[in-house]
């Protein structure tokens, strides 16, 4: 899969497209899945890389959502935990079991969420992860060895998946490749185009990395922007009213030891109402996240000071060891785009539910949801852009469709297990150049083969583009990642044929993006 490739296929279709999707997060891709596997021709154009936006930044969990049903959301719980069950058997090399554990410090606390997470656990029905239980205080020990003793009784430990959000982005970027579909990266929508009754039929695109323009015609149009709902919405149509709500959500990061074990912790309470997860993750452990509503929304959004100690704050109650700013090795923020719904009060009030919206402009809006949901909301979607473009009528063949990588025991692959059936091919690189073997810090365990495969098979263009979302390594430890961008952009620099000046270039692009993933030793500095 190479931008090429992707433009190859571009300029081969002379008809208008049947679907173009604006947006390469989990939302748009999985929409391009959905469309290509039909039999559509789609072509979908996204601004940055695959998944720059919310996609990168969630907290890596496949899940049904247990605030959803405290909420008494029953239904979205369901279906969640139904789409949780379909991308464990499609990407079992992405989605793993995870156990986690309310510690439990007030008597009442067992039995109340003893007999929650059974309803959890009842209603995935034959797509259930596992059977919750009430655990001594011994047993949380043994699962939680870092958490806090003081005042502990017990704790109830559910199972739910986890999964690395880019990764599996990229593997969906594959298979709707495989599909037949074409989808380009750094090629921004910056219009549209309109029939003589004034409805969408093209969009006008820019190539962020060429500066070319053109015109492309499609029977529909879906906007599925995320956080640029919105902006995309009035650009079809100036006098449309907003309908989202952006509400950022930060996660730190610390080393491994922090937490201990493979059990994640859950606090379903925290001071001001939310829940707080401490999960393990590639060997680090990943705390958040938090609620804070934004009046709009970037791509490379900002942690907020108050966010940080919050959740640095909340951490300590839990953790035997304190975690303090000093120790995080990363921190990321994403923003939600919830759908707003009249009379809602806090963004915890809005709807966490997907939204299809036909505008009068005649493009597809599809926005909210969840990654867990991303295959669920793209059928909805494909479903009414079909009927709306008059498309033939062809049933959605997603459920059980192997996403790019499946491998039922990719474990095997060690370090490169999250690449599934693409591990051999990697590891043959290293064979072939031993010089990329070694990990290229020695905090991480990247090595330059994946690199080098990231440029030749996954569209990786930038040097941010492998570090963040190709590896994790700037999610994981910033510093570790801007001291490791100099060799990363010299094998992107012989992959991509680019020049000094590039390489220049990308260094300061990739540390102006990074120091914004670090914290200073004290709360005097910016974030
Ligand atoms: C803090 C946080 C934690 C979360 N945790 C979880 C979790 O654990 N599990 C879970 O299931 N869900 C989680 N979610 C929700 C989930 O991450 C989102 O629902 C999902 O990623 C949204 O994907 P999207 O494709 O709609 O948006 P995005 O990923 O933001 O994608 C939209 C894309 O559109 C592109 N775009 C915008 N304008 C244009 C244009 N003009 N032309 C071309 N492209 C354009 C953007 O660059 C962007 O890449 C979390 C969300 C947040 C914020």
């Amino acid at each position: 899969m190479t931008r090429s490739e992707m433009y190859r296929r571009f300029r081969a279709q002379t008809q208008p497209w049947d679907m173009i999707v604006v947006g390469g997060g989990a939302t748009g891709v999985g929409v391009a899945i959905d469309g290509a596997t039909r039999g559509y021709s789609v072509l979908l154009l996204e601004q940055h890389d695959f998944g720059k936006g919310t996609s990168s930044r969630s907290t890596k969990l496949v899940h049904g959502g247990v605030r959803y049903l405290e909420q008494g959301n029953v239904s979205l719980v369901m279906e969640a935990l139904k789409e949780r069950g379909l991308l464990a058997q499609n990407a079992p090399h992405l989605v793993r079991n995870l156990g986690f554990v309310v510690p439990n410090y007030e008597w009442w606390e067992a039995p109340f969420y003893g007999i929650g997470l059974k309803l959890y656990n009842l209603l995935a029905g034959k797509y259930g992860f596992g059977d919750s239980r009430i655990l001594s205080q011994e047993e949380t020990l043994r699962l939680l060895p870092n958490v806090e003793t003081g005042g502990l009784r017990g704790g109830v430990i559910y199972f739910d998946g986890q999964f690395d959000d880019s990764r599996l982005l990229i593997n969906l970027v594959e298979t709707a490749f495989e599909q037949g579909a074409a989808l380009l990266n750094y090629v921004r929508v910056a219009g549209f185009t309109k029939d003589a009754e004034g409805f969408v039929n093209g969009v006008h695109a820019r190539d962020m990395e060429t500066g070319n323009e053109f015109t492309v015609a499609a029977k529909v149009v879906i906007n599925a922007t995320g956080p640029f709902t919105d902006t995309v919405r009035s650009q079809a149509d100036a006098s449309v009213q907003t309908m989202i709500a952006p509400s950022q959500g930060i996660h730190l990061v610390f080393d491994g030891s922090f937490l201990a074990g493979d059990n994640a912790v859950m606090v379903p309470h925290t001071s001001d109402g939310r829940v707080l997860f401490a999960i393990p993750w590639h060997g680090h452990t990943v705390v958040g996240t938090t609620d804070t509503p934004i009046p709009e929304a970037t791509l490379e959004p900002v942690p907020m000071e108050e966010e940080v100690e919050f959740i640095l704050q909340t951490a300590s109650l839990y953790l035997a060891r304190k975690p303090t700013r000093g120790d995080v090795l990363s921190v990321f923020a994403g923003i939600r785009p919830l759908v707003r719904m009249k009379d809602a009060g806090s963004t915890a009030a809005l709807s966490r539910d997907h939204t299809i919206r036909i505008e009068n402009s005649g493009i597809v809006t599809i926005c909210g949801g969840k990654w867990t949901t991303y295959r669920h909301m793209a059928e909805d979607c494909v479903n009414q852009a079909a009927t709306l473009a008059r498309l033939p009528e062809k049933e959605c063949v997603t459920h059980h469709l192997n996403i790019h990588g499946f491998h039922a025991s990719s474990d095997r692959f060690g370090a490169l297990r999250a690449y599934g059936s693409d591990a051999p091919a990697i590891e043959a690189l290293m064979q072939e150049d031993a010089s990329l073997t070694a990990p290229l810090h020695p905090a991480l365990p990247y090595t330059g083969a994946e690199i080098v495969w990231a440029a030749r098979h996954e569209m990786a263009r930038t040097v941010e583009d492998a570090l963040a979302r190709r590896t994790r390594a700037l999610f994981l430890n910033a510093r570790a990642a801007m001291e490791m961008a100099p060799r990363v952009a010299d094998l992107l620099a012989r992959e991509l044929v680019r020049d000094d000046a590039w390489r220049t270039a990308q260094l300061e692009e990739f540390h102006s993006v990074a120091r914004n993933y670090t914290l200073t030793p004290d709360a005097s500095g910016a974030v």
